[in-house]
């Protein structure tokens, strides 16, 4: 039997103290929320409830999840204003008052150490620290100075490339000795904190700086051989492979856009909640369907801002959340169904499904984003041969998100189809 409506709010109610007691305990020792850290925690809490049934207690074990998920973004949050912010007003003389910094704790030290070294600089240049955020894995520093002055611009240079050299090799999230990890984004990370990112990409630790991947050159500067000498070593680049890095979630991408969009009080409120926003519309991903309304209503019921929220404020939200929410589980939808096509056109095309399951690394993922296009696009063709690289050049034209493709992924994607139509033609052939 599932659970309704009426017994989940039942459950979370009676429950609550312990839902919370139990998150707060998990987000107390840690400072990110990893999903197997997670299952290891919770294992069988709450078996005990023998009351309840395994489904209620399961809800409960869930519940806790999305409350520690959320405890242990909202702390790191607060940890890192209170201290930047320490950072901001004990320095007035070197950074800016509005001086922003969006990257992790670990990273505090490396600040703090251009801090001094800022201050030793001569008056003349006029250098001030005016922020700094994370980027493909490295610490980018802002500062801002007087490059007219003689010796001020190659001393600023060094420090900065200096700091991000450093950063490189240190975790962002602890500070201890790290490296690049790269898996759906880039983040340096110690091993410990490399489960952050989940799975791992294919050139994972082929990579030592992500500076380099858009350069010709292949040597590094002797102060970065020496901050690099603990790191995996760099294996040669390939010279035409771009590293197209998606930090950002198809979420995410939307909230930026909607934030264009809107105006006036919608576009704050979107503004001032689109980390909590893109948080709660991954989390509702794992939500039951028919408890994603309740559950959304609860969570944004928490929010605070900076205006209070009016009752059209919360509603809003939620109407927003929900299309999120919808535009989501139909990208993962149309990615399954996708796939699920692709599978059947190559079971019936053995030859070049073997061919397609030794694909690693860039190949497989372009395999994967465009399974449904590859296998409609294919199916689809009943042109002549003379016009078959055509009609390929026009498919693909139209598939998603390619204008942010190199031209050798799309290269890569017309060869491929092409294949697949080939060998689609030959065992229609073969049937007659
Ligand atoms: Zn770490």
């Amino acid at each position: 039997m599932t659970i309704d409506d009426t017994r989940r709010q039942w459950l979370r109610s009676a429950y609550m103290d312990r839902i919370t007691e139990a998150a707060m305990h998990y987000a107390a020792t840690r400072s990110y929320f990893i999903g197997s850290d997670f299952l290891e925690f919770i294992a069988d809490d709450f078996a005990y409830l023998t009351e309840l049934t395994a489904e209620d207690q399961q809800y409960l074990r869930d519940q806790v999840g999305l409350e520690s998920l959320r405890l242990v973004a909202l702390s790191r949050a607060k940890d890192r204003e209170e201290f930047f912010g320490n950072v901001v007003a004990e320095n007035p003389d070197v950074v800016t008052t509005d001086a922003e910094f969006a990257f992790d704790l670990g990273w505090l030290d490396l600040l703090q150490s251009a801090v001094e070294r800022v201050r030793r600089y001569p008056d003349a240049w006029n250098t001030k620290i005016v922020g700094g955020k994370e980027k493909c894995g490295c610490l980018v520093l802002h500062v801002d100075c007087d490059y007219s002055v003689r010796g001020c611009r190659s001393e600023v240079e060094r420090l900065r490339e200096e700091i991000r050299l450093r950063s490189l090799a240190t975790c962002e999230i602890c500070g201890e000795l790290g490296r690049l990890r790269i898996g759906q984004w880039a983040k340096t990370a110690c091993d410990k904190h490399a489960a952050v990112l989940g799975d791992f990409r294919e050139d994972d630790g082929k990579w030592s700086d992500p500076w380099k991947w858009h350069e010709d050159s292949d040597e590094y500067p002797p102060e970065a051989a020496e901050i690099l000498k603990d790191l995996v070593p760099v294996r040669p680049r390939p010279k035409d492979h771009l590293v197209d890095f998606m930090p950002q979630t198809a979420i995410a991408r939307q909230i930026d856009r909607d934030i264009e969009k809107n105006y006036g009080r919608k576009a704050d409120l979107l503004l001032e909640f689109c980390g909590q926003i893109e948080i709660a519309v991954v989390a509702a991903m794992s939500v039951a369907d028919d408890d994603v309304d309740f559950w959304m209503r609860s969570e944004i019921d928490r929010w605070q801002g900076v205006q209070p929220l009016s009752d059209e404020d919360r509603e809003f939200l939620h109407r927003y959340m929900r299309s999120l929410a919808i535009d989501e589980r139909g990208r993962r939808q149309r990615l399954e169904d996708g796939a699920k096509a692709l599978e059947n056109f190559l079971a019936d095309n053995p030859a070049l499904g073997q061919e397609a399951d030794q694909f690693k690394g860039r190949e497989r993922e372009l395999l994967d984003a465009y399974a449904g296009d590859l296998a409609d696009s294919a199916r689809g063709s009943v042109v002549k041969v003379e016009f078959l690289n055509g009609y390929i050049r026009d498919e693909i034209a139209l598939w998603p998100h390619m204008l942010e493709l190199s031209e050798g992924d799309k290269e890569w994607l017309r060869a491929w189809l092409r294949k697949m139509i080939d060998a689609e033609y030959r065992r229609i052939k073969g049937k007659d």
